[in-house]
């Protein structure tokens, strides 16, 4: 007896997924994992600080409901059409969980039998759901993005018989990740339409972008929308996300959720957070303009831009592969992301961050681009 026999061989054969890296250096300008530049509301941090006493000694609300209930306020619906997990992280788990069956190990299945064990995306997006589907011993049907990162229209997708329609689950990253780009609530419903299984839509950046598709998840009962306080709501610390869907989904959700996903202060820092958003609103609206002014530096200093609806650019640079830029900006302390995969090897993926922060960003890429002519 080994540790390793001990280990089911699922497990013993899985990659992990691999996050951003989150150094301790001083000085670092870190625009590598796309967390928001600005710190929380002074209310949200208030409230946190508030709740920081002998009551940490008790069971959070089990089921968020005083989150839930302010959330079904903003978007119009009922708290039985939200569930809130430890980040949305969680609920992308919990939906493989409830809605795809592990595949018969062994055995090649066909047809229905192999839809009812697919998780379904594109790519590239958020590199999370192929490793979801592997811990679940689920199959994975990745289909590529149109070389442009647009949407592959309906036609071309039953044309070219790789997309099943009747997948289990099907993950959509919308505005996408890490191209950046946003697609249409027209196109996304289409898609939605002809799809038999579960569609979530990972919504992480719904709020840099100008339309967002939440409504089909009121409108489709086949059809969840993934949000979370991470990314615009500065709140990556608190692991706080939701889904919004039909209740009978959504009750599915909180079955098989561990008792207390959400920590307390996390509830309560996201429920301070629903009665700030004016301070928030002014955040996005700096994130895009500093967005908006960083992609037209770059593009002036030669780098390849693609539009983006999110609080990143992604971005082909001149000269160097992508990865000797990663090391180069390193160097001169400034975190970008680079992803090792075929379809992306090429670019940077640049969060933004402060306009000092941008500022700084090209000058390094001027300072890089002086040695390397
Ligand atoms: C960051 C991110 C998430 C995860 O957010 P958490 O709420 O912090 O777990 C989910 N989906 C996408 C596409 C993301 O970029």
């Amino acid at each position: 007896m080994t540790p390793q026999s001990l280990i089911r061989p699922l497990v013993r054969k899985l990659h992990a997924y691999v996050p951003g890296e989150q150094p301790k250096i001083q000085g670092l300008i870190k625009l590598n994992t796309n967390e928001n530049p600005f710190p929380p509301s002074p209310k949200v941090l208030a409230a946190v600080k508030a709740a920081t006493d002998g009551r940490l000694r008790l069971y959070p609300n089990p089921a968020a409901d005083r989150l839930r209930a302010k959330l079904a306020k903003l978007h119009r619906c009922k708290p039985e059409n939200i569930l809130v997990g430890n980040g949305s992280d969680e609920v992308l788990a919990l939906a493989v969980r409830a809605f795809v069956e592990p595949a018969p190990r062994g055995r090649r299945s066909r047809g229905a039998a192999r839809a009812r064990s697919t998780v379904q995306y594109f790519t590239p997006s958020y590199s999370l759901y192929p490793v979801l589907a592997d811990i679940h011993g689920a199959m994975r049907n990745p289909v590529s993005l149109r070389p442009d990162f647009t949407l592959p229209a309906l036609p071309e997708l039953k044309r070219r018989r790789i997309w099943n329609f009747n997948a289990a689950l099907t993950f959509v990253t919308t505005p996408n990740a890490p191209s950046g780009r946003g697609y249409t609530t027209q196109e996304l419903d289409r898609l939605c339409r002809a799809q038999r299984g579960v569609v979530v839509l990972d919504e992480a950046y719904a709020d840099f972008a100008n339309e967002n598709a939440l409504r089909l998840a009121l409108k489709h009962d086949h059809v969840l929308v993934a949000r979370t306080f991470s990314k615009a709501y500065s709140l990556c610390f608190q692991r706080v996300g939701y889904c919004v869907g039909h209740p009978e989904l959504i009750a599915a959700l909180h079955k098989i959720r561990d008792s207390y996903n959400v920590n307390g202060l996390g509830q309560i820092a996201a429920e301070a957070t629903l009665d700030d958003l004016a301070y928030y609103r002014a955040n996005f609206a700096r994130i895009i303009a500093t967005r908006e002014q960083l992609a037209r530096d770059l593009t002036r200093l030669g780098f390849r831009m693609f539009p983006s609806s999110t609080n990143f650019l992604l971005a082909q640079p001149p000269g160097p592969p992508a990865s000797e830029w990663l090391r180069k900006l390193r160097e001169r302390k400034i975190l970008v992301r680079w992803f090792d995969q075929p379809e992306v090897r090429q670019y940077l993926r640049i969060t933004i961050g402060t306009p000092a922060e941008a500022r700084a960003l090209v000058r390094a890429v001027r300072e890089i681009l002086s040695r390397v002519q």
